[in-house]
């Protein structure tokens, strides 16, 4: 059979199926996790592997929600601004509806400045270049480079080391590296 199965955790709030993945929690991280929002009803609930298989999940006491959003982003591109549409949940802590105003205000800072875009640029559902949905060309290719399979992410000297040309030449990584050592000819 070419088929395989995965575990998804059962929401304690409305018993539906929260679409929260837990198996590949099994191998090393046995523990607590959360919260989590449920994909039916939105709300939010902690967990905890206690074996293989065995998980136990509760409803998050501060009734924190989620309802759907869009947001819009931009960054200046060649000729004209290009705008990112961002499907990005909006949170209602503690079940409390915040205003839009404060809903603007906490929003832009959650983009701007709370958080990196590596967690969130996968939530992106629309490029709109002058006009254009489907705007082929708006990014430049610089460039391919192979890499491992165990390529470490995570490491910062990583990224100086592989693309040298995306850095200012005097920029140092833990006081060491500078592109200009690196770049390549
Ligand atoms: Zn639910």
């Amino acid at each position: 059979m070419a088929l395989y199965k995965q575990d998804f955790a059962i929401c304690p709030w409305c018993n539906g199926e929260s679409g929260c993945r837990v198996d590949h929690l099994y191998n090393d991280h046995w523990g607590g996790f959360g919260p989590w929002a449920c994909k039916e009803c939105r709300r939010h609930f902690r967990g905890k592997v206690n074996a293989p298989g065995e998980v136990t999940v509760e409803r998050d006491k501060d009734a924190t929600f989620t309802s759907r959003q869009m947001v819009l982003l931009k960054i200046e591109g060649k000729a004209c601004p290009v705008y990112f549409v961002m499907d990005h949940p909006r949170y209602h802590h503690n079940g409390k509806v915040e205003s839009d105003e404060e809903r603007q205000g906490s929003t832009q800072f959650f983009f701007e400045e709370h958080s990196c875009p590596t967690n969130w640029l996968d939530e992106c559902v629309a490029v709109i270049d002058d006009g254009d949905c489907d705007p082929h060309g708006f990014l430049e290719f610089v460039r391919a480079v192979d890499v491992p399979d165990d390529f470490d992410t995570d490491n910062d000297a990583n990224w100086i080391t592989l693309f040298p040309e995306a850095f200012p030449a005097d920029k140092s990584i833990d006081g060491e590296l500078t592109p200009a050592m690196l770049q390549k000819p």
